[in-house]
């Protein structure tokens, strides 16, 4: 009886652990991913005996490489690995027997079916090299299949990852690989690879991915995780290795022949995952997208390649029909410049390079200033002015926008306050408000300590919510919009018209004033229809005791009309342009001497 130190002990606990994982990666990468060369890395040179099933037998590598390959055959392509349980003793210091239980879950129709498979191996660690030496496998069963519960008890191969103690390798919750490792493969497999062969990065995004964590909970939302993580290693062969980056990110690696075969696929695997989770989770209707970067230099470095599938996922427009987007260099020179705004951003609110603009609004019989509407400009340090068509939109993905838009409230604030103090003439001024800042705990809060830090009447105070925002939980945004209203804030539906349910809004909201969108107004010269559409919302909303601002006002026929059919307020730029403040204050005090 060889006598051990405790330290040898516990690296033999430690070897046991190592002997375990070789034995479970052995078969996940013959079952799962069916990867025979991977599977042979592991095998001594010298095998003492393979068994399969109970009469095909190996005895050196190449005649178990055969079996293999007869063997995969038969394995039904889309299974999927769980351990049930394995134990490892060790026979001698570096030498291992693992003992185990696996079970094959194969998608049948609705069904799943189980295989249960027996193995036993012995495992050498020569140097730290470890090796297997023997194996045998047997299938209980016979291949007589009972039939599972469906997509519900479907999970993949998680319990590998449990099982085997190797988070640095394995991702928990899908089984599949973790990023460092995905990338370490991935430039093997680069390395290994034939010159002809073509290889893409596949990076998935799921839209909406929040919206299922906050509507269904966690537990239903890592499911749509693992039915992801199943369907990407389960959906053809093209699909080499897999990993969930971070959150509801996953990376994989294909190979393929051409553009065309790799579209078909992965339009494939957007459009089960259209069926399989959308149908499942209505409410949130998420959607798969994929961004593609295509290998075309091997030797680039792989950091690079997952940044250019980044890029190109990032530039998904879910909703807009696409679900692929390839990377090309112009994809990348607009990230560029999305990141440049945003290493510049908070630099720039600090500095005051955003500016406020404000564009009059008049009433249509007195030509009066009633009110203007305020608008963000960027003037950068080199007097460059930058519109917010270009920067409003990556404030509202990056969370900016919150702080912007606080921002534009306190200089209007500030610039009400002075000229009350002077006894000068207010009018009302509307602020544009994001969808962001409703998510924000402490939207109305905050909100009431701006007016309170300024000593704003809130009459003064008017905030615009475009009706594109307006999708889901009606009532939670009507009941913040009921409390401000009770502080004496003004609601302005902005862009009014456009959305799928206008007038709906008007019956669940507590809106004030409605702005009909520019698009019905430039179409009023050709189209009878826009007209009425014109007439009826200005008559209905004054029947519901609101006021109506047409916006985009441009020519004096236009202006007429909206004359005729007793519009209230009207803002464009026939009449002014946005402006600096300090303009608009001094038309403002212009008026109020005439
Ligand atoms: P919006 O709220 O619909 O603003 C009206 C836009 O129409 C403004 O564009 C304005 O300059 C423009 N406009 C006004 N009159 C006319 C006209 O007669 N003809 C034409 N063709 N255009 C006219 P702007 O200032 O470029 O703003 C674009 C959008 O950016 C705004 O659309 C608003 O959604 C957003 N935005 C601007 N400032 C802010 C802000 O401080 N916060 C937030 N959250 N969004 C802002
Ligand atoms: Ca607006
Ligand atoms: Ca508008």
């Amino acid at each position: 009886m060889p006598v051990y130190s405790e330290q040898q002990v516990l690296d033999n606990d430690l070897m046991e652990e190592w002997a375990k994982q070789i034995a479970l990666n052995h078969f996940y990468a013959f079952y799962v991913r069916r990867d025979i060369e991977d599977v042979l890395r592991y095998v001594k040179e010298d095998v003492h005996w393979m068994g399969h099933k109970e009469y095909l037998v190996a005895h050196n590598k190449s005649e178990y490489e055969n079996l293999l390959k007869k063997e995969i055959k038969e394995v039904p392509l889309d299974c999927v690995l769980k351990v049930i349980q394995s134990e490892a003793a060790t026979i001698n210091p570096g030498c291992y027997n693992i003992n185990g239980e696996l079970e094959l879950r194969i998608p049948y129709q609705t069904s799943v079916l189980y295989r249960e498979l027996r193995f036993s191996m012995i495992i050498l660690n020569e140097d730290n090299n470890y090796s297997i030496a023997s194996l045998h496998t047997s299938m209980t069963g016979d291949g007589s299949l009972s039939y599972g519960a469906a997509n519900e008890d479907r999970k993949p191969i998680q319990h590998i990852a449990t099982d085997m103690k190797n988070q640095d390798r394995y991702d928990v919750l899908t089984g599949l690989y973790t990023l460092d490792y995905f990338k370490k493969e991935v430039v093997q497999l680069l390395e290994q690879s034939k010159k002809a062969d073509k290889y893409a990065i596949i990076c998935t995004d799921i839209s909406q991915f929040e919206a299922i964590n906050n509507l269904y909970g966690l537990r239903r939302a890592d499911q749509v995780l693992i039915e992801l993580a199943l369907l990407l290693t389960t959906c053809g062969k093209m699909m080499k290795l897999c990993c969930r980056s971070v959150a509801d990110h996953f990376l994989a690696l294909a190979v393929y022949e051409d553009e065309k075969t790799l579209k078909n696929l992965l339009h494939k695997l957007c459009k089960e995952f259209d069926n399989k989770v959308c149908k499942e989770y209505p409410d949130a209707d998420p959607t798969l997208g994929i961004g593609i970067y295509l290998v075309e230099d091997k030797e680039i470095d792989i950091e690079k390649m997952v940044e250019r599938a980044n890029i190109a996922r990032k530039s998904l427009r879910p909703h807009e029909g696409s679900d692929l987007v390839f990377y090309d260099d112009r994809i990348y020179a607009r990230m560029e410049k999305i990141k440049k705004i945003e290493r510049v951003m908070q630099d720039a609110l600090e500095e005051k390079e955003f500016k406020t603009y404000l564009q009059p609004k008049y009433n249509l019989d007195t030509g009066e200033i009633v009110g203007a509407e305020a608008l963000t400009r960027w003037i950068r340090r080199d007097g460059t002015m930058v519109y917010p068509d270009e920067f409003i939109p990556i404030f509202e993905k990056n969370g900016f926008i919150v702080q912007l838009d606080f921002y534009m409230l306190c200089s209007v604030c500030e610039m009400l306050q002075k000229r009350l103090k002077a006894g000068k003439k207010c009018v009302p001024i509307s602020i544009n408000q994001s969808r962001v800042l409703l998510g924000e705990n402490d939207y109305v809060s905050r909100i009431a300590a701006v007016l309170a830090k300024y000593n704003t009447p809130p009459k003064y105070i008017e905030l615009e919510l475009t009706e594109r925002i307006f999708k889901d939980n009606l009532s939670d945004i009507a009941r913040m919009m009921a409390k401000l209203k009770e502080l004496g804030i003004h609601w302005s539906i902005d862009d009014f018209g456009t959305g799928y349910s206008s007038l709906n809004l008007l019956k669940e909201l507590p809106v004030d004033i409605i702005k009909i969108d520019k698009s019905f107004l430039d179409e009023t010269e050709t189209s009878d229809v826009s007209k009425i559409i014109i007439q009826k919302t200005v008559e209905m909303t004054r029947e519901l005791d609101k006021r109506v601002v047409c916006e985009g006002v441009e020519t004096e026929s236009q202006a007429d009309y909206l004359r005729d059919i007793h519009c209230d307020m009207a803002q464009g730029y026939l009449y002014a342009r946005p402006m600096p403040m300090e303009e608009f204050e001094e038309i403002l005090d212009k008026e109020k001497v005439k």
